[in-house]
């Protein structure tokens, strides 16, 4: 699958045109954060991100993303004060490949939750950071109506690191949203199943959507994503595009009957939208909110959201035993030498690796 480049207007890209409003410049944070004069006073910012300040809130999630110690120890902090005030909030995933709409529906669907009183944090997981190494984002971005209105707050993708530390930035990331008063959270992301999976374990209700007459290899999906789906959405249903769409629909109902009953009690659907046109895209937030009732009624989404808690328990662990067995200064030189013997065949690769945790965790 094709992943974006840069200049695309893509969901987790960013369009040239218009200036970010302040809620989406990182650049203050930056500043704020590079003044050394200032002190981060603790209370301060949980009190500011709790008063809903839009531009306390994105320096920390500066912090968050900041690699620095100093940042992350900060950060942990204000995650620990805001948890408290964190999880009230409906998290949505969507995926789906390049091209099929995912900004488009995003803008849609989020006007309409800004029109009825919502707060919408938008915020993605952006797998080419890691293939690529660097950000294929900028400081703007590119859902115009949506990123004028102050209800709305649209952060792009951490830039930087594994995937693994970007889903974890992200997943923190939601927790200062929601101590900031957004009760909806969107997570978008495009990829090749890692960053689905990623997304699919923060998110209470995951969004996949396609585009009719493209065979799911072309578009990249495999069938471990369309099992993901709490919703199809078939989208680009319009013009003369709507009777494709129809089918396409009736296909993936088949599809999804295939597969086993989900433990959310949930049957999962597929509807037909046009992103452009405005229709259906109601529909899906009214699926939303049958969801919601179904899974709270049966106890699935507090189940849901305390495996998802011990999941990334987990996920930080293996993260961060990565992060500092690599980073580790005094065993670079061991890794190279055992990296040369294995390529030479002096010793199997499962002894150096055994060698080389031993004597780390001596
Ligand atoms: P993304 O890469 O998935 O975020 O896709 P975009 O939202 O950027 O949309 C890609 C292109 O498809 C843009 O030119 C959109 O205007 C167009 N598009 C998006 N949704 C629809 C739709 O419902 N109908 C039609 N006809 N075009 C759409």
């Amino acid at each position: 699958m094709q992943l974006k480049k840069k200049g695309d207007k893509t969901a987790l890209n960013v369009m040239k045109g218009i200036e970010s409003p302040s809620s989406v410049n990182k650049e203050s944070a930056k500043k704020f954060l590079k003044n050394k004069k200032r002190n981060f006073e603790l209370d301060e910012v949980v009190n500011g991100i709790l008063a809903g300040n839009i531009s306390v809130l994105s320096t920390a999630i500066t912090l968050v993303e900041s690699n620095l110690e100093k940042h992350r120890i900060l950060a942990n902090k204000i995650i620990e004060k805001c948890l408290p005030h964190s999880g009230n909030s409906v998290r949505v995933g969507i995926t789906g490949v390049p091209g099929v709409g995912k900004s488009t529906f995003i803008e849609a669907l989020g006007m309409h939750l800004i029109k009825t009183n919502h707060k919408l944090a938008v915020l993605a997981i952006d797998p080419s950071s890691e293939q690529s190494g660097g950000s294929i984002l900028g400081d703007k971005t590119r859902m115009e109506q949506l990123s004028a209105e102050k209800n709305a707050f649209i952060r792009p993708s951490p830039s930087s690191g594994s995937l693994g530390g970007v889903a974890r930035k992200t997943r923190e990331t939601i927790i200062l949203c929601e101590a900031a008063g957004f009760d909806t959270i969107f997570i978008e992301t495009v990829g090749v199943g890692q960053s689905e999976t990623k997304v699919h374990s923060m998110v209470d209700f995951f969004l996949l959507l396609m585009l009719a007459g493209a065979g799911d290899e072309l578009q990249g999906i495999k069938r471990g994503i369309m099992e993901m789906a709490d919703t199809i959405i078939i989208n680009k249903a319009d013009g003369s595009n709507i009777n494709r769409a129809k089918l396409a629909k009736k296909e993936y109902e088949n599809a999804l009957h295939m597969f086993p009953p989900s433990d959310s009690g949930w049957i999962p659907n597929v509807l037909v939208t046009s992103a452009v046109k405005n229709t259906g895209v109601k529909d899906v937030w009214n699926l939303i909110n049958d969801y919601e009732k179904l899974t709270k009624q049966n106890e699935f989404w507090q189940h849901n959201r305390q495996q998802q808690a011990k999941y990334w328990m987990h996920e930080t662990i293996l993260e961060s035993l990565k992060t500092n067995f690599y980073q580790d200064e005094t065993k670079k030189a061991e890794i190279n030498e055992f990296e040369e013997k294995v390529i030479k065949g002096e010793i199997n690769p499962f002894e150096a690796a055994r060698i080389l945790l031993d004597s780390y965790f001596k």
